[in-house]
C-alpha cells in the first residue's frame, strides 16, 4: 500500500507549500518564461522558411486573440493585474509547472529544515506538525513507535511533543501561557546596589488582647512630631521612627487572618511578627494560632505581654504558658525577646520598639531602592470621591508617580501617592506604605504589586489573571475543591518522602493530643503527616486561610466549623472533615497515605490464542481470526501479541466476536474474531496472551 499512499498524501503536503512559498517566485517566472518561448515561434522559425513554420504562425495572433477573448469573458484580478504573457499559458505550460512544483515538493522533503517548534503546555497533533511543517502522519507513526497511538486531533502534552519534535530533527522552545508573567518579579537585587531598609512588623494575638490599641499607642506615641491631630487616616500601614532613629513599618491590619490570607497568595510581607498577649489573660486559642502562622511563615517573633497595667496582671503566667507552645522567651532562657507593656499608659513601648529594631538588624534587612518598584497590596477599597485606593508596601526599588503598575488583574498608571500621614509624595522606597491611586480596578489585598515598562504589557499581563481567575472561579463552580484525592495526586507527583499537611482541630485538649500522637505514628520513610496547627475549638478563618497556605486538609474532630470559615473553606477550595471518633479519623489519613504509595501491580493470566488469518474490515481496522488454545479470552482484557517468542504489542482488546455477534468470553477450542485497541499490525501465526492485571494496594 505504501507507494500508493505516499503520492496521494505528499501532494496536499506539497501543494499549500508550493502556494506559500512559490506564490512570489512562481508569477514572475512565468511572464519570463512565456515570452522566451513564444518569441523564438515567431521570430526564429518564420524566416527559416520551414514547412510548417508559415502555417504555424499564423495561428499565435489568432490564439493571442482568443486569450483577450477569454479574458474579457472572466477578468479576475490575477488577469487583470497580469500582462500580455498570461495569454500564453497553455496546457502544457500548465503542466510543466506542475511537474515543477512536484519536484521541489519531493526535494524540500529529502533536505529537511531544521525548524524552531515553539511548544506550549498543550498542542493537539495537527498543529504540532503544522509548526515543524511535517505531516501529521509522520508525527502519529512516530508517536505509534513508541507504543501510543493517536489521532490527529489528540491533544498532547508539551513533553511528548518535544520528544517528538527533537526526533523530527527540530529545536524547542517550550512556551506556557504564563510566560506573560515572566520577568515581571525581577531576580534577586545584586550585592553592590543594596541599602538597608526598615522592617515590616505585623502584630498577632487573641481578640481583645489590645491589638488594636497597640498599634494606636504606637502610632500616637511616634508621630511625626507638630502634626495637628495626630492620626490623619488609615491606610492600612504606618512607619514609625523607633526611639533610636531608625524606621518601622507595622501593618496596621492586624490578626492572623489577613496575614495568612496574604501569604497564601505568595506574597511575603511581614519580617517580624509581634504577639501580643494580654498580662491578665494568658495564652488563648487565637494566640496558640498566631503562634502556628508565624511558624508556618518562618517569621520571627517579638512577644508583647500586654496591659501590665492592670491590678490583675500575671506576666509570669504568660511566659510559662507561652512555653507549652514552644516559644521560650529570653527571660526563661530562650531566644524570643519579650517585652511588657501597655498600650494604655503606653509604657515598655520604646523599648518594644528598640527590640523590633534590634531584631531588624539582625535580620540584616537590604533592598535595592534604585530600581523600579515592587511592592504588595496591603489593603484596597473603592472610594467615591478617588476612585479605586490601594496601600502598598513597596518592597523592593521605589515606586513613583507615572509609573504603570499592575496588581492581580488590575492595572493602572499611579496618579498620585500618599503617605501615612495624608501627605502626597512623589515616591516611595523600600518598606514605605503609600496609598496608590490611579489603578482601574479594585486590587485584592495581597496582590503582589510590580511595574511594568507600557501599557500594553500592563494589559497583557492583567488579560491572562484576569482570564486564569475565571477559569479557577468556574472550576470551583464545578465542584472541584482541593480535597484528599487531589492532596494525594500532588504529593504523588513529589519526590523524597511525601508529607501531608494537617491542621487539626478538636474538642479538649486530650483529644487533640492523642490525635497528633497518633497521626505522627502512621508513615514510613516514604510518607508522613505534618500537623502544621493543633488546637482546641471550632474551625475558624484562619484554620482554613492556614489550611489553604500550606496545602493542607482541616480535620475537627468533635467541633464544627464557624459559618465564615466554612464559607471561607468553599470559597478557596480547601477541604474540612469532620470525625467524632479518633480511630475513623486516622483511619481516613492512613487510607490517603497509603494511597500516596504507589500500587504494586499484579497479572494473572487467562490464556492463549492463536492467530489463523488476519483480516480486513471497513471502519474496524484488521481483525484476527483465532482459535483459542488455552484457558480463555475475555473482552477488554489486556493482550500481547507474541512473534516468534517476542513481545511485539502489549495492550488491549478492542473487539472479540464469536461469529459475527460481540462475546464476553470465548474458551479453549472455539474460533473466535478479536481485533486490538489501536494497533493494526497482527499476522497469521502470532500467539495473543491474554491476562488481567490486578492493582493491589500497599497499606501503612
Ligand atoms: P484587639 O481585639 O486585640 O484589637 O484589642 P483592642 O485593642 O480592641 O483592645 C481590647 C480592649 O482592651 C479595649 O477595651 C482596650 O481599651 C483594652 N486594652 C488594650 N490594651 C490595654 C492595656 O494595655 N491596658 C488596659 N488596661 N487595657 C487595654
Ligand atoms: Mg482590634
Amino acid at each position: 500500500p505504501e507507494p500508493v499512499v505516499e503520492p496521494e498524501a505528499a501532494a496536499p503536503a506539497a501543494k499549500p507549500a508550493a502556494r506559500a512559498g512559490e506564490a512570489s517566485t512562481a508569477r514572475p517566472a512565468a511572464p519570463g518564461a512565456a515570452p522566451r518561448a513564444r518569441t523564438p515561434v515567431a521570430e526564429d522559425e518564420a524566416p527559416r522558411g520551414r514547412k510548417g513554420g508559415v502555417p504555424k504562425a499564423p495561428p499565435a495572433p489568432k490564439a493571442t486573440k482568443g486569450g483577450e477573448d477569454r479574458r474579457r469573458g472572466r477578468l479576475t484580478v490575477t488577469k487583470a493585474l497580469a500582462g500580455d504573457e498570461e495569454r500564453t499559458r497553455s496546457v502544457a505550460s500548465f503542466k510543466r509547472r506542475m511537474q515543477r512544483l512536484q519536484g521541489k515538493g519531493q526535494s524540500a522533503e529529502r533536505e529537511k529544515i531544521s525548524r524552531e517548534v515553539i511548544i506550549p503546555e498543550t498542542i493537539t497533533i495537527q498543529e504540532l506538525a503544522n509548526r515543524m511543517a511535517e505531516r501529521a502522519v509522520d508525527v502519529i507513526r512516530l508517536l505509534m513507535k513508541q507504543g501510543e497511538m493517536y489521532k490527529i486531533t489528540d491533544t498532547i502534552d508539551a513533553d511528548t511533543a518535544q520528544l517528538v519534535a527533537e526526533e523530527m530533527g527540530h529545536t524547542v522552545k517550550r512556551v506556557a501561557e504564563s510566560d506573560v508573567e515572566e520577568g515581571l518579579f525581577a531576580a534577586a537585587d545584586t550585592d553592590d546596589r543594596l541599602e538597608s531598609r526598615p522592617p515590616v512588623v505585623t502584630i498577632m494575638g487573641h481578640v481583645d488582647h489590645g491589638k488594636t490599641s497597640l498599634l494606636d499607642a504606637i502610632r500616637k506615641t511616634n508621630v511625626v512630631a507638630g502634626e495637628a491631630g495626630g492620626i490623619t487616616q488609615h491606610i492600612g500601614a504606618y512607619q514609625v521612627a523607633s526611639p533610636s532613629g531608625g524606621r518601622i513599618s507595622f501593618i496596621d491590619t492586624p490578626g492572623h487572618a489577613a496575614f495568612t490570607a496574604m501569604r497564601a497568595r505568595g506574597a511575603k510581607v511581614t519580617d517580624i511578627v509581634v504577639l501580643v498577649v494580654a498580662a491578665d489573660d494568658g495564652v488563648m486559642p487565637q494566640t496558640v494560632e498566631a503562634i502556628s502562622h508565624a511558624k508556618a511563615a518562618g517569621v520571627p517573633m517579638i512577644v508583647a505581654i500586654n496591659k501590665i497595667d492592670k491590678p490583675s496582671a500575671n506576666p509570669q503566667r504568660v511566659r510559662t504558658e507561652l512555653l507549652q507552645h514552644d516559644v521560650q522567651v529570653e527571660s526563661m532562657g530562650g531566644d524570643t525577646l519579650e517585652f511588657e507593656v501597655s498600650a494604655v499608659t503606653r509604657a515598655g513601648l520604646d523599648e518594644l520598639l528598640e527590640g523590633l529594631a534590634l531584631q531588624a538588624e539582625i535580620l540584616d534587612l537590604k533592598a535595592n531602592p534604585e530600581r523600579a518598584a515592587e511592592g504588595t497590596v496591603v489593603e484596597a477599597k473603592l472610594d467615591r470621591g478617588r476612585g479605586p485606593v490601594a496601600t502598598v508596601l513597596v518592597q523592593r526599588g521605589t515606586l513613583k508617580t507615572g509609573d504603570i503598575i499592575v496588581a492581580g488583574s488590575e492595572w493602572g498608571r499611579v496618579r498620585a501617592l500618599v503617605s501615612d500621614v495624608g501627605e502626597q509624595v512623589r515616591e516611595a522606597g523600600p518598606s514605605v506604605p503609600v496609598e496608590v491611586l490611579g489603578f482601574n480596578g479594585t486590587p485584592e489585598a495581597g496582590d503582589r504589586v510590580a511595574v511594568v515598562e507600557n501599557e500594553a504589557r500592563a494589559r497583557e499581563v492583567t488579560e491572562y489573571r484576569a482570564r486564569q481567575k475565571r477559569e479557577r472561579a468556574s472550576a470551583r463552580a464545578s465542584g472541584s475543591t482541593r480535597s484528599l484525592a487531589d492532596m494525594m495526586r500532588d504529593l504523588k507527583e513529589g519526590a523524597g518522602r511525601k508529607e501531608m499537611p494537617l491542621v487539626v482541630k478538636g474538642d479538649v485538649q486530650g483529644s487533640v493530643e492523642a490525635i497528633q500522637g497518633a497521626l505522627e505514628k502512621i508513615g514510613n520513610d516514604e510518607v508522613a503527616a505534618r500537623v502544621i496547627h493543633a488546637g482546641v475549638g471550632g474551625i475558624t478563618e484562619s484554620d482554613v486561610t492556614l489550611a489553604e497556605a500550606s496545602g493542607a486538609v482541616v480535620l475537627g474532630f468533635n467541633v464544627r466549623a464557624h459559618k465564615e470559615a466554612r464559607e471561607a473553606a468553599e470559597r478557596v477550595g480547601v477541604e474540612v472533615r469532620y470525625y467524632n471518633i479518633i480511630y475513623d479519623l486516622v483511619d481516613d489519613i492512613r487510607a490517603v497515605m497509603s494511597g500516596m504509595l504507589p500500587p504494586q501491580l499484579r497479572e494473572e493470566r487467562l490464556g492463549e490464542a492463536e492467530i489463523l488469518e488476519v483480516f480486513a474490515v471497513s471502519k474496524v481496522g484488521k481483525v484476527a481470526g483465532c482459535r483459542v488454545q488455552d484457558g480463555v479470552v475475555q473482552r477488554g482484557a489486556h493482550v500481547r501479541l507474541i512473534r516468534d517468542k517476542i513481545v511485539i504489542h502489549e495492550g488491549k482488546l478492542s473487539q472479540l466476536k464469536r461469529f459475527k455477534d460481540d462475546a464476553r468470553e470465548v474458551v479453549a477450542g472455539q474460533e473466535c474474531g478479536m481485533a486490538f485497541e489501536n494497533y493494526q499490525d497482527m499476522r497469521k501465526g502470532d500467539a495473543i496472551e491474554c491476562y488481567l492485571v490486578h492493582e493491589v494496594r500497599r497499606t501503612l
